[in-house]
């Protein structure tokens, strides 16, 4: 008679959405989607964008539709920690050559762009430019007093968001600049300067004047030849 109830209790509860120890990285995350509706409502956002980016980071268009009754600042909000979350990586990838003897100045084509996450904007290098922001960055998207809420958003920190994007930003465009190869693959992988310039375009983020690289589509194109020319050499 228990055991029966225990396994009534079983069918009813909400599938396990978890990688056991020990799963291969093929085999993880292979669960069937939830609906938006079946997540929890506190984290819904961040659970099903992170849902969308593991099964089609390169689907941009439906990566930017807000999510049925959602409030598109939430939205945005949520794609700002996720791109904070991913910059990790590439920054990992990065300190393979940007260091201080190939990257002294924090170069984007022929502009320098100077550190503003300290009182008196400085001329930082590469790499302390892009840990000195993403943990600004970060540090702004945690706090209480602007973001007390997962659920809600309020327009008039909108003006936030346009900082934040500057500064991911150029990081993307020092590595696009002076480090391609690594650029590339981050970006065939992930798609997440096209993410950053989609949301950009949706909410009015960078203004054009301040744009210093070109934009996802122009890169794409030179992703192309690169990745061309890459495996014809490897073919030679
Ligand atoms: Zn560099
Ligand atoms: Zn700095």
């Amino acid at each position: 008679m228990e055991n029966k109830k225990c396994k009534k209790e079983d069918t009813d509860a909400p599938p396990l959405r978890r990688n056991r120890p020990g799963t291969k990285f093929k085999d993880a995350y292979k669960w069937k989607a939830p609906k938006f509706s079946e997540l929890d409502p506190m984290f819904a956002c961040q659970e099903y964008l992170q849902l969308l980016v593991r099964d089609e980071p390169t689907n941009i268009n439906k990566l930017m539709e807000v999510p049925e009754k959602q409030s598109p600042y939430v939205w945005e909000y949520e794609h700002f920690r996720q791109i904070c979350l991913e910059m990790n990586y590439l920054l990992v990838l990065l300190q393979e050559e940007c260091v201080d003897g190939n990257c002294i100045y924090m170069y984007i084509e022929e502009s320098v762009v100077f550190c503003g996450a300290h009182s008196t904007p400085q001329e930082c290098c590469p790499m302390n430019y892009a840990v000195h922001n993403l943990d600004r960055v970060t540090a702004l998207l945690n706090s209480d007093k602007h973001f007390p809420s997962r659920v809600y958003v309020k327009e008039k920190y909108q003006k936030y968001f346009r900082g934040i994007a500057f500064r991911l930003y150029c990081i993307l465009g020092h590595a696009w600049s002076e480090h391609a190869s690594i650029f590339y693959k981050f970006e065939g992988e992930r798609s997440l300067y096209a993410r950053l310039m989609a949301l950009s375009d949706r909410f009015d983020l960078i203004p054009k004047k301040m744009l210093l690289f070109p934009r996802p589509d122009i890169v794409a194109a030179c992703m192309a030849v690169h990745n061309r020319d890459l495996l014809s050499l490897h073919r030679q």
